[in-house]
């Protein structure tokens, strides 16, 4: 049975609204919205505490509301949103329009529905005598490759009291996710040695050894499929592998000196990215680098890894998925392919799951909504929480 609170969708609504208008495309800054998410908290008697990026124009904010000297439950919640650029919206995409049921806007579903939901039952959380704290986690950079997180993370493992379990508000319909794929990006650069293409036993090629290098990727991926368990709950069911960008080259009749290539793979918890990793880089080192070298040591490989995502890992037992499961009386979880900060509050100890208002099909997506029922429904979960919150 949930307390009456004097608090409706409609405050979360004017939330959404509030969030949406500020253009937090993960290339710009997101400290207008932080700053009023602060002042907002700030009115209310909560103290905020910021991590900033290294250029100080990007931060994460972390507040609690309740107890100080104990770990409660995180309602994690990334600021950035998807960049609008070439998708044909009817309206502007920063300004929340609502029409028959759905709230429309860019982060309506991804995922400042969440946010806006948590921050308008601020004053209610403030005004229970919760036992166990309720914390708001914001981000920066989420959908750039989980960035800004690590720096809040960081902050709240040396700082302060290790929060019991952390929920990712992402948008799964309000069903419970318990696992992610991990990621991993690459940037591969070969140098050739260039002259004119009339010529090419005198020069090395560098975008025929990109395309033996792409082919290979191929085959790994071919393999990667094959062996693949159809019980995994993870579609596809396998380790993928990202190739996604690729150039090099200067004029038709010039052999070209470089070639670059980003690839990258999201891989499944149960495999082994290293040895995954190892096989590419051993191919690379043993069929590609030798015919480079053999026209002359300055021709070459080279493999950097420009980003990693760990995993979440399921655990149906963690207090993260108990908890979920006890609020919402849902007995069952799933898993998706995309990666999430909540992999890296668990590396760091904090449990976690992946469960918010809105559908994924929505997010990035041209026009993006979020249906008000989800709001709704999103509303009653979080009330339950609090409930719980101030009698556990
Ligand atoms: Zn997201």
């Amino acid at each position: 049975m949930t307390n009456k609170t004097a608090i409706s969708v409609d405050d979360s609504i004017a939330m959404l609204d509030r969030l949406i208008a500020f253009d937090t495309t993960s290339r710009e800054s997101n400290l207008a919205l932080i700053d009023d998410v602060q002042a907002y908290l700030g009115e209310l008697g909560i103290e905020s505490r910021l991590t900033h990026d290294e250029t100080g124009k990007k931060a994460n904010l972390w507040a609690t509301i309740g107890p100080s000297g104990v770990g409660g439950v995180v309602l994690s919640g990334h600021t950035d949103v998807v960049p609008v650029d070439g998708q044909d919206w009817s309206r502007d995409p920063f300004k929340l329009h609502r029409a028959n049921g759905r709230l429309h806007g860019r982060g309506t579903a991804d995922m400042k529905g969440f946010i806006a939901l948590g921050l308008a039952l601020a004053p209610e959380m403030k005004r229970r005598n919760l036992k166990t704290p309720i914390h708001f986690a914001l981000s920066y950079d989420e959908e750039v490759g989980c960035l800004g997180v690590r720096g809040l993370i960081k902050d709240v493992v040396e700082n302060l009291p290790l929060p019991r379990a952390v929920i990712v508000g992402e948008p799964t319909s309000m069903q419970i996710i318990g696992g992610n794929k991990g990621s991993r990006n690459y940037r591969t650069v070969v140098t050739g040695i260039p002259g004119h293409s009339s010529e090419p036993h005198r020069g090395a090629n560098a975008i025929m050894a990109g395309g033996r290098i792409c082919a290979f990727l191929e085959d790994v991926q071919t393999d990667l499929r094959e062996a693949a368990d159809p019980k995994s709950d993870f579609d596809p069911p396998y380790t993928t592998i990202d190739l996604g960008l690729i150039d090099g080259g200067t004029a038709g009749n010039i052999i070209p000196e470089f070639c670059t290539i980003r690839w990258g793979m999201r891989i499944l918890p149960s495999d082994d990215a290293d040895a995954i990793e190892g096989r590419v880089r051993t191919f690379i080192a043993e069929e590609v680098e030798p015919r480079l070298k053999a026209v002359s040591s300055s021709a070459g490989v080279e493999t950097i890894r420009t980003n990693m995502l760990p995993p979440l890992l399921p655990d149906t037992t963690s207090p993260a998925e108990q908890l979920l499961r006890h609020l919402t009386g849902l007995n069952q979880s799933g898993s998706v392919s995309y990666g999430t900060e909540a992999g890296l509050f668990q590396q760091a100890g904090i449990p976690g799951v992946i469960f918010g208002p809105g559908s994924i099909q929505q997010a990035h997506q041209p026009d993006e909504f979020i249906d008000v029922s989800q709001m709704e429904s999103c509303h009653d979960f979080l009330l339950k929480l609090i409930d719980w919150a101030e009698t556990n």
